[in-house]
């Protein structure tokens, strides 16, 4: 049975790893991130409260976190999970450990990719006016959707001010869990400069072996 974590700073690529892994299992993915923006567009009094923090690029509290991902947890303790977003901090990943309630996870899986790269691909970033599709960009300033040849925009001040806080936090907040699973022997860390294809394939070794 597969309890996987998946960790990696923002723009690390942890979104494109956790589909590749959920096909390659059959498992279930719950990303917190997704989780709370369903609940702050559902209009409930949570999503209300969860939207003051997603605001200000600050992490939603424990308590909160923790109520919304143990109710997920319960509903797919059969099959396995994989979990991106969650824990984020070493009170999350005790609790998810040693809480009666909860399984404890078989590994964390750790993207490590350096601040300026990350910073690379913010800035390359652009999304399409016609079809709202989100473009990484190599070439010129003349550059068209790939998808359906409309404007590209970019929005990369605004981005990589969010970006900068949001590392911040992982830093300070989630970087202490590598400690935590690698002294239990459940820590695979994977160099995440690389491609998609080459990351995923050194996760796919590991868990296929
Ligand atoms: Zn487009």
């Amino acid at each position: 049975m597969h309890r996987i974590i998946l960790m990696g700073p923002p723009a690390s690529g942890k979104g494109t790893q956790s589909l590749r892994i959920q096909k390659l299992l059959g498992i279930p993915a719950l990303s917190t991130g997704n989780l709370l923006r369903r609940e702050v567009e559902s209009g409930s009094e949570l999503g209300a409260e969860v939207e003051t923090y997603l605001n200000r690029g600050a992490y939603v509290p424990d308590a909160l976190i923790m109520k919304m991902v143990a109710k997920w947890l319960e509903e797919n303790v059969a099959s396995g999970w994989l979990l991106d977003g969650f824990p984020r901090t070493l009170t999350q990943a005790q609790a998810l450990e040693n809480d009666s309630a909860f399984e404890a996870p078989t590994l964390a899986i750790a993207l490590d990719v350096p601040k300026v790269v990350l910073e690379g691909r913010i800035i390359g970033r652009r999304e399409c006016t016609e079809c709202g599709a989100t473009v990484s960009v190599q070439g010129g300033s003349d550059e068209k959707c790939p998808e359906c040849g409309g404007e590209l925009t970019s929005r990369a001040d605004d981005d990589l001010e969010n970006f900068r806080r949001r590392y911040t936090n992982y830093r300070e907040q989630t970087q202490p869990l590598f400690d935590y699973y690698a002294a239990q022997g459940k820590l695979l860390a994977v160099d995440g400069v690389k491609s998609p294809d080459q990351v995923f394939a050194v996760i796919e070794q590991h868990l296929l072996s």
